[in-house]
């Protein structure tokens, strides 16, 4: 298994909790896209599966260990998502519950089920798994992985075991980067975008279609400082159809908003955002209040796409707010 790096407390508590007997039989695992949430499922999959830990640790070399890092291993499940949203159904989900009740074949005793990326997972879905949840069978382990606990239903959340997934430090990214053969200069523009993601830092180094959302948030932040209404218009249209690229370019930009907010009581402030030269420029003209208000309608053009309404209503509605919001 590759060297895993940050979230040391919750790696040791996993491990703990394996060593002491008392795994939990649900756990979530959630945080931003790119923390590294489903590492954490394969790991804490391996601890439980492993037939030969090293100080608690999970070997990497037995044959389940290998089995759960090529996700083959005969007793890990992943549930298959459907349709146009990528949804987990209530079909799956029965499927998985009647699975659940037969005794495992093979020698690790245990099985386990794994829903990765549970974003808005469907309530008749989730009231379906719930029955399994409540009372697993001894052998049944269930592994969510979510952006927020806001993705479940409180019946949910209340037997799971929640565990929050953080980003690295910049440096422990640099040398995570550094470790998977990419070049310096890739790495240092990926951190100067992305920071401590190690998941976010090399999809930018690997996929061109995030660098352009990446130049098009610049631009769009461009477009802000400069308060140029047509501008911003035209960068917005350029966004495409692509629901989750769109929703990507709305996220990043509402990162910048927050970063200028911050920026503007505090000058050496550390950033999340993708362009600091820009956070900085804006921090200078803008206010709290306006910063809040650009945020709240970066916010509702990306609930309102969600909703499935036409994206570039939606957009036309954010460049109008914004326009009114800084002129
Ligand atoms: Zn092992």
């Amino acid at each position: 298994m590759k060297k895993i790096y940050g979230n040391e407390l919750l790696i040791s508590t996993l491990c703990n909790m394996v060593k002491s007997g008392r795994t939990a039989h649900t756990v979530l695992f959630y945080g931003e896209k790119g923390t590294g949430k489903k590492l954490m499922a394969k790991l804490y999959t391996s601890l439980l599966l492993c037939k030969n830990p090293i100080n608690n640790m999970a070997c990497g070399i037995c044959s389940s260990c290998r089995n759960v890092e090529n996700e083959s291993h005969p007793d890990v499940t992943y549930a298959v998502t459907s349709g146009k949203l990528g949804g987990y159904s209530v079909d799956t989900a029965r499927k998985i519950c009647s699975d659940a009740f037969i005794k495992p074949n093979n020698d690790s005793g245990r099985k386990i089920y794994i829903f990765r990326d549970c974003h808005n997972m469907d309530i008749r879905t989730q009231n379906t798994l719930l029955k399994i949840i409540e009372e697993p069978p001894d052998y049944a382990h269930f592994i969510f992985t979510a952006e927020s606990k806001n993705d479940f239903l409180p019946t949910i959340i209340s037997r799971c075991v929640c565990f929050g997934v953080s980003p690295c430090t910049e440096e422990e990214t640099e040398l995570s980067l550094a470790e998977s053969g990419f070049r310096e200069t890739d790495i240092k523009s990926a951190v100067s975008c992305f920071h401590g993601n190690i998941g976010m830092c090399t999809e930018y180094i690997k996929n061109e279609d995030l660098r352009k959302q990446v130049d098009l948030t610049k631009l769009l932040a461009d477009s802000i400082i400069r308060k140029d209404e047509y501008a911003l218009n035209t960068v917005l249209f350029s966004l495409g159809k692509e629901r989750n690229d769109v929703k990507t370019v709305l996220s990043m930009l509402d990162k910048l908003i927050r970063d200028s907010a911050v920026l503007i009581h505090d000058k050496e402030a550390e950033n999340i955002g993708c362009f600091r030269e820009g956070a900085i420029k804006l921090s200078y003209m803008i206010t709290s209040r306006i910063a809040e208000k650009i945020h709240r309608s970066i916010e509702k053009a990306w609930n309102t796409i969600e909703c499935n309404v036409s994206i570039p209503l939606a957009l036309s509605a954010l460049c109008a707010e914004i326009t009114e919001i800084i002129i």
